[in-house]
């Protein structure tokens, strides 16, 4: 991958070049960013800009061999590590699936990644003990082509303690051995890595790039360019799916959902907590996200005056009655909630029981007249 593939973010790349071409590359790099934000890319179109025979002050050539190798994720100096679905499993097992990921999208996440290589996005994603022996195996040998060996570990936010050995690798690392570790949440990560590691934040994109993006990529009308690029918010992973994945049923199934919840009806919010289990990480992320977009009309419906809801005409009443129900206190309430169970189902949380539980709490938020 080029820099110039990698939407946006121009002034990093330019540091990123000038590191190369001055010789001061940090051996270890954390890139720390949102999800979607477009830091694996960036990750990658670094890495080549490494190893091109024919790169420029601007970037790497796109068609040597080296160019050519990376960007099929096949260079031999070159290795990942990211996280797999099973115990003693290591990432050279998947290595296929992750070539196939890497051709589809830039912006995947670790539930795409499981549903990838074991189609089952609710599985827990894991790097593993076995994954560290083979990384240090496979750096301990000779560099085949260029002078230097890269290691690219994408979420190390999944590596744990009894990767010691591998942090004392990324503190005293062997001659000319790149690490670069690509991460969402560095609350998550172990203190070793980020004290090891020079940082880079890769920042969201803002409401007018991500606008950009979209209106250049799939030309939508005005209204739901907008919307999109607003429930997005800089994601470009989430602004993709808002598109590609029909939302429809995510509207109506919010609208059972929000009026079980009402009604007290535990029986119904059982079986849409199983008809979203059943769907998997990936899209309950995508209803919950939804459900955050309405919540918001909500809000501004309420507190503005003469304010024009911003949805599909089927919603807008909907959203109208829905603001009946609840006050702006208790709106704020659910959104802190709904993103809390954002955030836990992309960790260790069960959906069933997570969706359940949002689900009650809810519930008590209503105003019933
Ligand atoms: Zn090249």
């Amino acid at each position: 991958m080029q820099f110039a593939q990698v939407y946006g973010h121009q002034k990093i790349k330019e540091q990123l070049i000038r590191n190369v071409e001055n010789n001061r590359l940090p051996h270890a790099q954390l890139f720390l960013g949102d999800e979607g934000c477009g830091k694996l890319g960036l990750a990658l179109a670094l890495t080549q800009y490494i190893y091109c025979t024919q790169r420029t002050s601007l970037d790497s050539c796109g068609v040597c061999s080296s160019c050519r190798k990376i960007s099929s994720h096949s260079h031999p100096d070159v290795h990942f590590t990211y996280p797999v679905s099973a115990s003693k499993e290591i990432s050279t097992q998947h290595i296929e699936k992750w070539r196939e990921i890497n051709a589809s999208s830039m912006y995947f996440n670790t539930t795409d990644w499981m549903e990838a290589i074991a189609k089952d996005g609710n599985k827990t994603p894991n790097i593993t003990r076995e994954e560290t022996r083979s990384i240090l195996s496979r750096l301990s040998l000779k560099p085949y082509e260029g002078e230097a060996k890269t290691l690219i570990i994408w979420m190390p936010e999944y590596l744990k303690k009894e990767s010691n050995v591998l942090l004392k690798l990324i503190e005293e690392p062997p001659q000319k051995t790149y690490f670069i570790l690509v991460a969402e949440h560095s609350q998550q990560l172990l203190p070793t890595i980020t004290s090891r590691t020079q940082l880079t934040k890769i920042p969201r994109y803002s409401y007018k790039e991500t606008h950009a993006f979209l209106d250049k990529k799939y030309g939508l009308e005005k209204s739901s360019l907008e919307q999109i690029a607003r429930l997005s918010d800089g994601n470009l992973r989430m602004a993709t799916h808002l598109i590609e994945n029909n939302s429809n049923d995510h509207a109506a199934l919010f609208r059972d959902w929000m009026l079980a919840c009402y009604r007290n009806d535990l029986k119904s919010v059982s079986d849409i907590s199983d008809k979203l289990h059943a769907m998997g990480k990936n899209q309950i992320q995508l209803f919950l996200k939804h459900g955050i977009g309405v919540l918001r009309e909500c809000m501004l419906h309420q507190t503005i005056d003469n304010y024009t809801i911003n949805a599909e005409s089927s919603q807008v009443d909907f959203i109208q009655k829905l603001s009946t129900t609840l006050n702006a206190f208790f709106i704020e309430k659910i959104y802190t909630q709904i993103n809390e169970v954002i955030y836990h189902l992309q960790r260790n949380a069960n959906p069933k029981i997570a969706l359940f539980n949002l689900s009650i709490n809810i519930r008590y938020h209503f105003i019933r007249k």
